[in-house]
């Protein structure tokens, strides 16, 4: 495995690379989630980059951009281990060298949820680096995970409206055992929240499962999930039923429905999401 620090390394390095070439980007601080992305790429492509970047644009003031974990070495040893052919981790300079002044906007699929929380350049600083990652490596596949559920549809989107010849192939969520989504901020729960956060995957799961049961009333499954993070001591940013593909609010349960979550817990600001599938219909 290469690490490379600059895009004219990357593209001289990519252009005879066998193909096709995958991408995976990440922020580091890699997990089994991480480890998912780049099995699934390893098994597709012939050449396998992952970018290892914590994108600044992309946090709001105040938010966790210095305390981010950080360990490149750490990093490099399970992406190695992983099969990757060439690891590109610039730092800022590179990516936002002086004079930096283009933003790429999603329009509507930016708004609700994370980006009504954490403000509308949230995604703007995810798709803007993602655009710049996409251009640098030009990938056949890049490869992201359901866990983050709006910023794969904002990424589809990009790509789609952008004319970006890359698949974007989104995979499933990796979990702890006791189904507590895997993420580099759980590092920041103590053991005592580490308990209460397995509140947030009980709930969606309560909820799908009342879903699934035949329940149609999207107020009666939100009640449940609020009943289930309340017993785990959680006070959630949002609990919301949404379409899949359009994020819209959904009342009425008479097709898949994403139920998503955000709260804090401690110091950590976690996300998990789950499709439940109305059964009896
Ligand atoms: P991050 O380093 O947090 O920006 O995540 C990099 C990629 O890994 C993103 O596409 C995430 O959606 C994905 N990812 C993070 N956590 C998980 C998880 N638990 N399961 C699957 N994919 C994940």
């Amino acid at each position: 495995m290469r690490t490379l620090r600059t895009i004219v390394e990357v593209r001289a390095a990519l252009a005879d690379a066998p193909r096709p070439i995958g991408l995976v980007p990440t922020m580091g601080a890699l997990h089994e989630g991480h480890l998912a992305l780049l099995a699934q790429a390893r098994g597709d492509c012939a050449t396998v980059v992952m970018s290892l970047f914590v994108n600044p644009a992309q946090f709001a003031p105040g938010e966790d951009l210095a305390a981010y974990p950080r360990d490149e070495a750490r990093d490099a040893a399970l992406a190695r281990e992983a099969g990757v052919d060439l690891l590109f981790a610039p730092g800022r300079e590179e990516l936002y060298p002086e004079g930096f002044d283009t933003r790429v906007v999603v329009g509507e699929l930016s708004e609700p949820l994370e980006g009504a929380c954490r403000g509308a350049a949230h995604f703007d600083g995810v798709a803007t680096v993602v655009a710049k990652l996409l251009n640098i490596v030009a990938p056949a596949v890049a490869y992201f995970g359901q866990k983050d559920a709006q910023q794969a549809l904002v990424i589809r989107r990009l790509v789609r409206d952008l004319d970006i010849p890359t698949v974007i192939e989104v995979c499933p969520t990796v979990r702890e055992a006791d189904g507590l989504a895997r993420s580099s901020r759980n590092a920041y729960l103590t053991a005592a929240e580490r308990r209460r956060a397995v509140g947030l995957s009980r709930a969606l799961r309560s909820a799908a499962a009342l879903i699934a049961g035949g329940e149609r009333d999207g107020d009666a499954a939100l009640a449940v999930a609020r009943g289930e993070l309340e017993r785990h001591a959680i006070e959630p940013e949002y609990l919301a039923l949404v379409d899949p593909e359009t994020l819209a609010p959904v009342e009425h349960l008479d097709a898949p429905v994403l139920i998503a979550v955000a709260a804090r817990v401690g110091r950590a600001r976690l996300i998990d999401n789950l499709i439940a599938t109305p059964g009896g219909a």
